[in-house]
């Protein structure tokens, strides 16, 4: 039995490492946490019988505490509780499926208890990459992808590692805004964004894949994951998302990794690496696809992609300025208090009106992070 916790197991990545786990049969779940969706939560605390679980709010540790009495759980609250799960002494591997710079107190602490760490959370090397690769070395964990693009490179990679490489080719469906001007998103309602064309994920990460915004932060993980600078990642945009990421070697040979849309294959290789497992669900058919097509980003319109580029350029803490405003804007947009275009609005605005650290610290990124959050709020209350 392989033991696994889960921070986030009731939001899109974790509930597809729970299909994983109900699937396979020999992963055990042993800890795991949640944020306020305690029904769905008590129902997977009674199918997987986890030792530790946590929650965000005290009211809510409460209230499942007296839910799950007949169990024999111990119920976690707050940044505490989350730390506790990301360490608990009987997990062998920590998946980051929390949303958000939330993840990356407990994904430190996961680090150094020697935990292997199957990556979903990206704004933990976003904000603090520099920290978290010396401190995997450090603690000989392995920080294995769940991004499907990271996962595709990390795949791509395999068998080659001593070989070097020349570029990462990034690939991205472009959303559902992919064509238009920025005049034309000017309009765009809640609604609109929230529909991705390829892949059903979470609200903030659907919002940040129509604004690109996440791939930028895709190009930030990249750049910590794999160890190359900026100007060997190209995003080449790819509709049918289909390629799900591609490397480049030297002598101009690109590998590729191909598969339908479906995250819970990144998901079970991270957690099997390096085996892999058999997978229901749909293959790729090429005579029915018929075509794939490949399309140049466009930072115009999508001026999150330029403002991340901007952000890994200047390095230091603005990488955390960009994300923590990101996340900021994003709840604003989903509490329909701002309009779409102002996301990046107020993206560029903290860039420029932060801070600059050179080399932050952890608790440096996480004070950046405050006051960025205290700035938005100050500018945009309701
Ligand atoms: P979801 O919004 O679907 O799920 C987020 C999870 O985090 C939920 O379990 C939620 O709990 C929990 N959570 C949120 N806030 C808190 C909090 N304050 N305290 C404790 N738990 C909290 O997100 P996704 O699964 O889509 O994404 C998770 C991460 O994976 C993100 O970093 C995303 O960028 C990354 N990712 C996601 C992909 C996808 O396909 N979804 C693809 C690649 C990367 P609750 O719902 O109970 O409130």
């Amino acid at each position: 039995m392989k033991k696994i916790a889960i921070l986030g197991s009731t939001g899109s990545i974790g509930t597809q490492t729970l299909d994983i786990v109900r699937t396979q049969g020999d992963l055990q779940v042993t800890a795991m946490s949640a944020g306020h969706n305690i029904d769905l939560f008590e129902q997977q605390i009674r199918e997987f019988l986890p030792k530790n679980v946590a929650v965000w709010e005290e009211k809510d540790a409460l209230d499942l505490k007296s839910r799950v009495a007949d169990l024999g759980v111990k119920v976690h609250y707050g940044m505490e509780g989350l730390i506790d799960i990301a360490a608990d002494p009987d997990s062998e591997i920590l998946v980051t499926a929390i949303v958000g710079m939330i993840g990356l107190r407990p994904t430190v602490a996961a680090i150094q208890s020697g935990k292997n760490i199957a990556l979903a959370n990206k704004e933990t090397l976003v904000t603090a990459g520099h920290l978290i690769m010396p401190m995997a070395k450090e603690y000989d964990v392995l920080i294995l992808p769940v991004d499907s693009e990271h996962s595709a490179i990390f795949q791509s990679l395999n068998g080659d590692r001593m070989n070097r490489i020349d570029k990462i080719l990034l690939t991205a469906s472009g959303g559902p805004f992919r064509g238009k001007n920025r005049g034309e998103l000017a309009n765009v309602t809640l609604e609109d964004a929230l529909k991705h064309p390829n892949w059903a994920m979470g609200r903030k990460i659907t919002i940040d894949s129509s604004t690109m915004v996440n791939k930028g932060l895709e190009v930030m993980e990249a750049k910590w994951l794999f160890g190359v600078e900026l100007e060997q990642i190209e995003v080449v945009i790819q509709p049918q998302s289909v390629i799900h990421s591609m490397v480049q070697y030297e002598d101009g040979s690109i590998i590729a990794q191909l598969g339908t849309p479906d995250m819970r294959l990144p998901i079970q290789y991270a957690l099997y690496y390096p085996r892999r497992r058999p997978l229901g669900g749909k293959r790729l058919d090429f005579g029915a696809l018929g075509s794939i097509t490949f399309e140049k980003p466009d930072f115009d319109t999508f001026q999150g992609l330029a403002l991340a580029y901007d952000a890994m350029r200047a390095g230091g803490n603005v990488p955390t300025i960009f994300n923590a405003a990101n996340e900021a804007a994003v709840a604003l947009f989903l509490d329909r208090k701002i309009s779409y275009l102002q996301i990046t609005e107020i993206i560029e605005n903290c860039m420029k009106n932060s801070a600059f650290i050179e080399a932050p610290k952890l608790e440096e990124i996480l004070e950046t992070e405050k006051q960025v959050r205290e700035l938005v709020a100050s500018k945009y209350k309701d």
